[in-house]
């Protein structure tokens, strides 16, 4: 039996990064305006509470990766742990608790034009009750993936394999690792996390690619952070110029990738040579067909990766998958891997709307219908933004910004008197071209490359575009005219 509905202003979906700064800054912003924040987990983290592989952290600066209203005062990469004291002191000190509901899984959402509001239906997670609520805009923090399963391609033979298949995303709490034969598939942050927290116990752990990945490396240190310290500087300044610097720096070295990709990759190599010396063939196990900056260049943290391969105790090997057997993995090359556990980084199951389904009047929701307005919000789809961050840079620069925008958008509504706000393409946008919700020239994980038929499309023009890019959006998200006839406000 579903009980009567609850109502609020706005209904933030996920208790992640994104849904607990949305909670903050609607605080800050509009205390006057009614939330809840609906989180199916029993608590809140979202990514850093799902992922618990030995090693978990991140692969971005938690200063870009922090909130810009909360000084981060740890080493720049940082462990799961670390970020989720960060996120707990954020609900505590802003009281964000009592707005917050743990296990509270939204199944479905509709808009209904004549009320102009959402419905929810919602299981709860212990009980399996089933409750209502209702709202008038829906703030989608619900992330990008499914947070029940990880993504695992269909390989031949896996029925024969004797050992155990595991994936990071449900990994197993009592895997004994210890003194066997490891082989990690995968070629990105995750596996390069993974290898280094291995090698020591196990008796050897082996990163099998089908393709390299870019890695940085460095000192897990940001000495301007320490030099400012040491002079006494406040700590909300010192986050300021931090993300300032890091920021100038990664522009720097975006265009310094386009403009001479060469130069750059040498530079990345010259950084892993220290560490695995002149006969390590480099070019063949870290350097990719693109150029770099295509995808996430992720940072290894004083080399540690690098540092397991010198040990002994890591390899890489750079070979396509033919088969599972009894005993490991037989590679094209012919090479057989032998392995008692083999970890499958293979990356997420892309989870558009967070397994909602959507209803508007009753008309269901085809998401890869839409245009999207600024990466943000949706033709069609009346008073719903989205939270989807940057994938180069820090996601949590952008949940930020859309954060800003939101609020000022809820703003111009009261101002206006509007009940209802959609985004609609003007008369001249109609035939304009439709392009993927990324480019997958530019962009192309495997997760987003699988889903783009269920992403929305982007246009080819402001403000239809979804850029991806912090150092345009910074610009151009907080100076959008909200008044230029692509959103329409209904009293
Ligand atoms: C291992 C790993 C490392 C990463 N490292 C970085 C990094 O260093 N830098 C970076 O920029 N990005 C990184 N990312 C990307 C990362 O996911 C995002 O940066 C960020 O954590 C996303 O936050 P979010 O709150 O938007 O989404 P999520 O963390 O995915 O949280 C979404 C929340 O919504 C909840 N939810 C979903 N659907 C529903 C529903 N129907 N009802 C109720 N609740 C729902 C989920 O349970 C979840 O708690 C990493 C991702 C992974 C997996």
């Amino acid at each position: 039996m579903t009980a009567t509905a609850e109502h609020f202003d706005v209904l933030i979906v996920g208790a992640g990064i994104s849904g607990i700064g949305g909670a903050y800054h609607l605080g800050q912003q509009r205390p006057e305006t009614s939330y809840v924040v609906l989180e199916s987990q029993a608590g809140f983290g979202g990514t850093w509470r799902t992922h618990t592989y030995p090693g978990i952290r991140s692969d971005s600066d938690l200063h870009t990766f922090g909130y810009r209203f909360k000084p981060w005062r740890n080493a720049p990469i940082a462990s799961a742990e670390e970020i989720m004291t960060y996120l707990g002191e954020v609900i505590e000190e802003n009281d964000l608790d009592r707005h917050i509901r743990y296990e509270h899984a939204i199944t479905s959402a509709s808009w209904s034009s004549d009320d102009a509001r959402w419905t929810l239906e919602v299981t709860r997670g212990s009980t399996g009750e089933q409750l209502r609520f209702t709202a008038n805009f829906l703030w989608m923090c619900q992330g990008y993936y499914r947070h029940s399963e990880g993504y695992t391609p269909d390989w031949e033979g896996t029925e024969d394999f004797a050992g155990q298949i595991v994936h990071p995303q449900t990994w197993p709490d009592d895997l004994d690792y210890a003194d066997k034969n490891v082989v990690v598939i995968g070629s990105g942050a995750t596996a390069a996390t993974l290898i280094p927290a291995l090698a020591p116990d196990c008796a050897h752990v082996t990163m099998l690619q089908r393709s390299p990945t870019y890695f940085s490396t460095g000192r897990n240190i940001n000495e301007l952070v320490e030099m400012l310290r040491e002079i006494d500087i406040d700590e909300a300044w010192i986050h300021e110029i931090a993300r300032r610097r890091i920021l100038f720096d990664q522009n720097q070295f975006m265009h310094r990738a386009a403009a001479e990709p060469e130069e750059v990759k040498q530079e990345l190599f010259a950084a892993i040579r220290e560490h695995l010396g002149e006969d390590y063939d480099i070019e063949k196990h870290f350097g990719p067909a693109y150029r770099p900056w295509r995808q996430r260049v992720a940072f290894v943290p004083d080399g540690d990766l690098f540092e397991g391969i010198a040990s002994g105790k890591a390899s890489v090997v750079t070979d396509a998958i033919e088969r599972f057997n009894e005993t490991g993995i037989e590679l094209a090359s012919g090479e057989q891997l032998d392995a008692d556990i083999v970890v499958t980084a293979t990356g997420f199951e892309l989870n558009v709307l967070g397994d909602i389904a959507f209803t508007i009047d009753g008309t269901p929701l085809d998401f890869h219908e839409t245009v999207a307005y600024r990466g943000a919000m949706f033709t069609g789809i009346p008073n719903m933004a989205w939270v989807f961050g940057y994938f180069r840079a820090s996601w949590t620069l952008r949940a930020d910004m859309i954060a800003d925008f939101v609020c000022r958008l809820l703003g111009h509504m009261d101002e206006l008197g509007a009940t209802t706000v959609t985004p609609t393409l003007r008369p001249d946008d109609q035939d304009m071209t439709l392009l993927p919700w990324v480019d997958p020239e530019n962009f192309n994980p495997g997760y987003l490359m699988r889903g783009l038929h269920l992403l929305p499309q982007q246009g080819d023009r402001d403000p239809w575009q979804h850029k991806q890019n912090y150092w345009v959006d910074k610009d151009e998200l907080p100076a959008a005219d909200l008044d230029d006839g692509t959103l329409i406000f209904t009293p």
